[in-house]
């Protein structure tokens, strides 16, 4: 059962606050697609597909980036595909660092362990952002309790379920059958007819197939 049913684990207030600006400028900005807006990043209406160079006046111009800049890029890439702010990013970095293991893997683990990252990851909703949202407005359950924090950190075998009286919200069945072209990750189990799903087992690296390299990271926190 889980243990904090609306206090953070983390010290995230229910209220952060957030990016506003278009999404689709972050993508850009990293050069490469961030899934920060559901169905629309799976057509050829992403930004990525028609307009794959920064934002901004010199965006098309050719910069050449520093070791920091790189390092900076890499952080900011992942910080944004899970939609945090800088403080919060940090404390989940400090908090990999305390752990046993790698700091750079566990950091990614943690983020993974997230519950709207789960929420996502299951399909119950088409963004990150999307999964947040349905959170915080009741629509979770952790082991049949309501859980409406969406960094309450999961651990293996946790269930994660829709509330059943939001198992006919249309936004989450359009989820639903749009994620059935993504399909879930192997350290989740998933019961997708009984809105229900579960981590097997913490992700191991060769599991988290997106394209960052957390030793940047790792580096860019340590200088
Ligand atoms: Fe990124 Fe999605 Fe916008 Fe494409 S549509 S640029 S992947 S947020």
């Amino acid at each position: 059962m889980p243990a904090a049913q609306t206090a953070p684990r983390l010290g995230e207030q229910n209220k952060v606050a957030r990016y506003l600006g278009p999404v689709c400028r972050l993508c850009r900005r990293e050069g490469l697609k961030l899934f920060l807006k559901g169905e629309r990043c799976y057509t050829d209406k992403c930004a990525i597909e028609r307009r794959n160079y920064p934002p901004g006046a010199h965006g098309q111009a050719r910069t050449r980036f520093s070791e920091f800049a790189i390092r900076l890029r890499e952080k900011q890439k992942v910080r944004r595909i899970y939609g945090l702010m800088e403080t919060q990013f940090k404390r989940y970095f400090e908090l990999a660092e305390r752990m046993p293991g790698i700091t750079g893997e566990n950091l990614l683990v943690l983020l993974e362990r997230r519950l709207d990252s789960m929420v996502y990851r299951l399909g119950f909703a088409s963004s990150l952002a999307q999964a947040r949202q349905i959170v915080r407005h009741g629509h979770i359950e952790v082991d049949n309790q309501p859980v409406t924090v969406p960094s309450y950190l999961l651990d293996v075998g946790e269930v994660v379920s829709v509330a059943s009286r939001s198992r006919t919200k249309k936004v989450i069945a359009e989820a639903i059958e749009m994620s059935q072209r993504r399909g879930a990750p192997s350290w989740i189990a998933l019961e997708r007819d009984q809105f229900r799903g579960s981590m097997r087992a913490l992700p191991a690296r060769a599991d988290l197939t997106m394209p960052v390299s957390e030793k940047l990271i790792v580096e860019h926190y340590s200088r």
